[in-house]
This record gives structure tokens, C-alpha cells and sequence, in this order.
């Protein structure tokens, strides 16, 4: 039996970058931002999510940044 694993390469991301999905060009991307928060009766509350070339395209405010 071959157990020879090598660990798994800490990666160093000095930033941290959200990755999730963009709903406005639907993909997935990096730097995401939650935009805005959609209340459900019932199950996870859902969130609808930006990239940056997006946001900027849109003129989207991120939701920590919308004054409330
Ligand atoms: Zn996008």
C-alpha cells in the first residue's frame, strides 16, 4: 500500500478574496459583494451578489456600504 501523500501547499492569499456567484453576468467570480439581502419566510435567506466590473458597470452600492 502506497500511503505517500505530500501535504497540501498552505496558500498564501494576503487578501481574501470572496469567490462566489455574480447574479448579474451569472458566473462565478472573484471578489463578489453581497448586494442585496432578499428575506425568505422560510429556509436560508437569500443573497444577491456582485463582481467588481459589475458593480461598476451597474453603479452597485454593496450592502455594508448602502446607507441605511
Ligand atoms: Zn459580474
Amino acid at each position: 500500500m502506497d500511503e505517500t501523500r505530500t501535504p497540501a501547499p498552505a496558500e498564501d492569499s494576503p487578501a481574501p478574496v470572496a469567490y462566489g456567484w455574480c447574479s448579474w453576468h451569472d458566473g462565478y467570480a472573484g471578489g463578489v459583494r453581497l448586494i442585496q439581502v432578499h428575506e425568505q419566510g422560510s429556509g436560508a435567506g437569500g443573497g444577491v451578489f456582485a463582481c467588481g466590473p459589475c458593480r461598476e458597470t451597474h453603479k452597485l452600492v454593496p450592502f455594508a456600504d448602502q446607507p441605511l
